[in-house]
């Protein structure tokens, strides 16, 4: 089994620290792997088979497993049949934690005993978490932008934590280049063990059913390009017949992704001025962009940007549903209610949403624009209005 450029297709070996690849400076990725559903508990154990390396399953802290869940009143407006995969029922309440328990085996093969990882925040999270669990030392750097709120969730877990000021985009890299010197494994967005990790989103998935299309909201592009070799693998090893249209979605205050896409071009510009409420997928300069507009090509997916207002919308809405996410995990139903509008998504069809993350992690978003009331004991019954 070998890692092997995402571009120019040159062979790394598994082991080595090597991230990117030497020549084009592309991501890297596992070649595709194919094997049989077995028998199992947890997803790790039911897709080993997809593993080149055994799964420290007592490290796991319940990741995955995460339920499908259809969207009654969307699906009727929309005309469409809507799922979200929930990922907020995760250890520390993103999909993150699936590609971190992954990651962390490919810094214990490397032999180090150093991780960290560059975030905006819930891979930070993450990191810290499965950083203590496996008895490692957690270097966490984290953006400028992050909301104070997101930084106590990071720091209760005792990790060595950084709050960067300078170009998000930038840091990857940075990160990188300290890794190598001081033999810290950063485990960071686009980490193709991480990547690894996302796969079992698309394999949960298809054991319930094979939709039509999986929204995706999009940052450096790991999640993009997890659920897609997910999907890859499964009709490689004729478990499916077809895979999804996956779609890749932004937020327009920070899309440069989308904005290559449908200038047609083959890279990514790094996004200036990127200002948007879901700072989750505020990365103006993804590290596995490039990759994914190939993907995007190849593949026949779609990409779309939304905007905050659209985002916050959205948000609400699925709060109606009974689900609180985050805004960067909103852009999904956003993207969707425009694709039924215009073009794209047909009447009826089965549509997946990858809700991200947890709404709590960002209360903030909320801007106190909710309805409460306010009563004394007295009054309680005037108050209740009935
Ligand atoms: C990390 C993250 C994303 C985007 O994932 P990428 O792999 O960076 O593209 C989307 N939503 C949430 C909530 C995230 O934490
Ligand atoms: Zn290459």
């Amino acid at each position: 089994m070998k890692l092997r450029c995402t571009k120019c297709e040159r062979k790394y070996p598994t082991e080595s620290f090597i991230q990117r690849c030497e020549i084009c400076n592309e991501p890297l990725e596992l070649e595709l792997l194919k094997g049989e559903i077995r028998e199992g508990k947890t997803v790790w154990e039911r897709y080993r088979d997809f593993y080149p390396f055994e799964l420290g399953i007592e490290y796991s802290l319940g990741e995955g497993e995460t339920p499908l869940t259809k969207v009654q009143k969307l699906s009727e407006e929309l005309e469409v049949e809507l799922y979200i995969k929930n990922e907020t029922l995760n250890p520390t309440w993103s999909f993150k934690d699936r590609g971190t328990f992954v990651g962390i085996h490919r810094a214990l093969k490397s032999g180090s005993r150093r991780i960290g990882t560059v975030s905006t925040g819930n891979m930070a999270a993450s990191v810290a978490s499965y950083g203590q669990r496996f008895g490692l030392e957690t270097y966490i750097l984290v953006s400028s932008s992050i909301p104070e709120e997101k930084l106590l969730p990071i720091a209760v877990y005792g990790p060595k934590l950084i709050k960067v000021f300078g170009d998000y985009g930038e840091l990857y890299f940075r990160s990188l280049e300290i890794g190598r010197r001081n033999g810290i494994y950063f485990i960071n967005s686009d980490d193709p063990f991480r990547i690894e990790g996302y796969k079992t989103i698309s394999f949960e998935i298809a054991e319930i059913f094979v939709p039509d299309y999986v929204l995706i909201p999009t940052s450096s592009g790991g999640l993009f390009r997890g659920i897609l070799k997910g999907f890859l693998e499964l009709k490689e090893s004729r478990i499916i017949r077809e895979i999804p249209t996956l779609i890749c979605v932004q937020a327009r205050g920070c899309s440069p992704i989308y904005r290559a896409f449908i200038e047609g071009k083959d890279k990514i510009v790094r996004f200036k001025n990127p200002n948007t409420i879901a700072h989750a997928i505020e990365n103006p300069y993804p590290p596995s962009g490039n990759d994914v507009l190939r993907k995007l090509r190849k593949y026949r997916g779609l990409c779309i940007a939304v905007s905050d207002g659209e985002i916050l919308n959205a948000q609400r809405e699925l709060a109606k549903e009974g689900i609180f996410v985050q805004p960067a995990s909103a852009v999904g139903i956003a993207a969707l209610k425009k694709l039924r509008g215009g073009k794209g998504i047909s009447k009826g069809e089965r549509v997946v949403s990858i809700i991200t993350g947890s709404g709590l992690k960002f209360l903030g978003a909320l801007g106190g624009k909710l309805d409460i009331q306010e009563c004394t004991l007295e009054m309680l019954n005037e108050c209740i209005g009935l």
